[in-house]
């Protein structure tokens, strides 16, 4: 995500915090960087010139020029700017008064409107506790009413449907009055696409909106279309206003042209992201956050939701009480990596910590089949050698490798690594500092 963008302001800015003293010649060199970095990302140009003029005019005040650490300054400047470009603090969905309420969902085909409209009602399902349906009213694409039955299914939300025959405004309709019937608190409307923003896609949104009256409208719109996906969002704001963002497609996404100027351009804050295919690849959209990670400050908040998430409170306590004792099983080490493989694939989770941006993840190569390896030989092994390492050895090794589609050194690193891993462990557990020379003697 935004890895072109990424790795160029971080490189001006490194540059900027190595220096004593800046001028005002140093500001207006990191200016152009900057915009130059930010015309590349595809972001709006009017955008692009009134952000680096506040930007320069903030650098070049008091507080900056002659300041102490005036490298510092200017790399906080620049956050505090990229999170308020962004809508500053992250903005939450609205609910009605009195369920259901209602969601409706727009954009063009393709955007990825019916996979956000699965994964807007899995996402209130889990985070507000919601009884979701969707209705399924994009009856022009072909299979979009089969997709919705299928997708809705999966995250458990009602369907709605009635086929391709009838008219998108009467089915909308029909399914407001049964989400009422059958108590729902949040209804997400589907609504049909067009390749081109046209008059008859407005029309029938207006009709829609006027039918089931909607709590809120969101627009989904495909950050991979750059500035195309704010020239709809401009075009859709203006013939029906709608009231927030879901960004999809981020993870495909390397220039950030998109996320970055489409609330300047149309005053609409992105509520959402989605970030991949699966269904789960949905989160709040939190501009500081995301300004941090562009900038290469990491995105901890993000990750340790996503962990808190997958933890009950109890077993994390529990572990931390077997890590202190050293006693810490293979048994322990399976179901922490299962954990933290639902959290997603290793690449994006390295991603939201400080340090591990763009090509330093392309540098490291990191694998995940290398997990795939550690957990066959940890499932290869008796629930007696989980608990007991220092049992596997010779013919237990072979078994092992062979049962793993691993070698025995393979099996000999991780059972040494683990053993190693428990020592550093205890003894930290006992608050002492582990003696690592001794261990990387062993
Ligand atoms: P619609 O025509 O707007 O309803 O679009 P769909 O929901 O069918 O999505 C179009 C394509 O984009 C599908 O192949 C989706 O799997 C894919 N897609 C949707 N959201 C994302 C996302 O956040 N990331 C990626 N990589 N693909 C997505």
């Amino acid at each position: 995500m935004f890895d072109a963008l990424s790795e160029k302001l971080q490189a001006t800015l490194s540059d900027v915090r190595q220096r004593g003293t800046l001028t005002e010649d140093d500001v207006n060199a990191a200016m152009r960087e900057i915009r130059l970095a930010l015309l590349e990302a595809d972001v709006n140009f009017k955008v692009v010139k009134s952000f680096t003029a506040s930007v320069k005019e903030r650098c070049l005040g008091a507080d900056v020029v002659g300041a102490l650490n005036p490298g510092q300054q200017v790399v906080k400047i620049v956050d505090e700017e990229l999170t308020a470009l962004m809508g500053g603090s992250s903005a939450g969905l609205a609910f009605a008064p009195r369920p259901p309420t209602v969601i409706l969902m727009a954009g063009l085909q393709g955007s990825g409107k019916t996979t956000a409209t699965a994964k807007l009602a899995r996402f209130l399902k889990e985070n507000n506790d919601s009884s979701v349906a969707v209705a399924a009213c994009d009856v022009y694409r072909p299979a979009a009413v089969d997709q919705l039955v299928k997708v809705g299914g999966q995250v458990g939300a009602t369907v709605y449907e009635k086929g391709t025959d009838e008219n998108p405004v009467d089915i909308a309709r029909w399914a407001l009055d049964q989400a009422k019937q059958d108590g729902k608190d949040v209804l997400i409307v589907d609504t049909a696409g067009r390749l081109h923003v046209d008059e008859s896609l407005m029309e029938e949104l207006k009709e829609i909106r006027k039918a089931v009256k909607p709590t809120s409208i969101l627009l989904v719109v495909d950050a991979m279309t750059g500035q195309d996906a704010v020239n709809v969002a401009e075009q859709f704001g203006e013939a029906v206003n709608f009231d927030g963002v879901i960004m999809s497609k981020l993870d495909g996404d390397a220039r950030g042209g998109a996320a970055l100027s489409v609330k300047a351009v149309t005053g609409k804050p992105i509520l959402f992201a989605s970030t991949g295919e699966k269904l789960d690849q949905f989160e709040r959209f939190h501009p500081d956050r995301m300004a941090q990670r562009i900038l290469g400050m990491g995105d901890v908040l993000s990750l340790i939701e996503k962990a808190e998430s997958q933890v009950e409170e109890d077993e994390a306590r529990e572990l931390e009480k077997k890590l202190r004792k050293g006693e810490f099983t293979f048994e322990d080490f399976l179901s922490q990596l299962k954990m933290m493989r639902k959290m997603g694939p290793l690449s994006s989770l390295l991603g939201m910590i400080p340090g591990f941006q763009g090509s330093q993840l392309k540098n490291m190569k990191v694998d995940d089949r290398e997990l795939d390896r550690v957990q066959a030989i940890i499932l290869s092994m008796t629930p007696e050698e989980r608990r007991r390492p220092e049992l596997i050895k010779g013919s237990r090794r072979l078994r092992i490798a062979k049962g793993s589609g691993t070698s025995v050194q393979q099996v000999n690193q991780l059972v040494k690594q683990f053993g190693q891993m428990q020592k550093v462990m205890k003894q930290l557990g006992r608050g002492k500092m582990p003696d690592l020379q001794a261990l990387m003697r062993q």
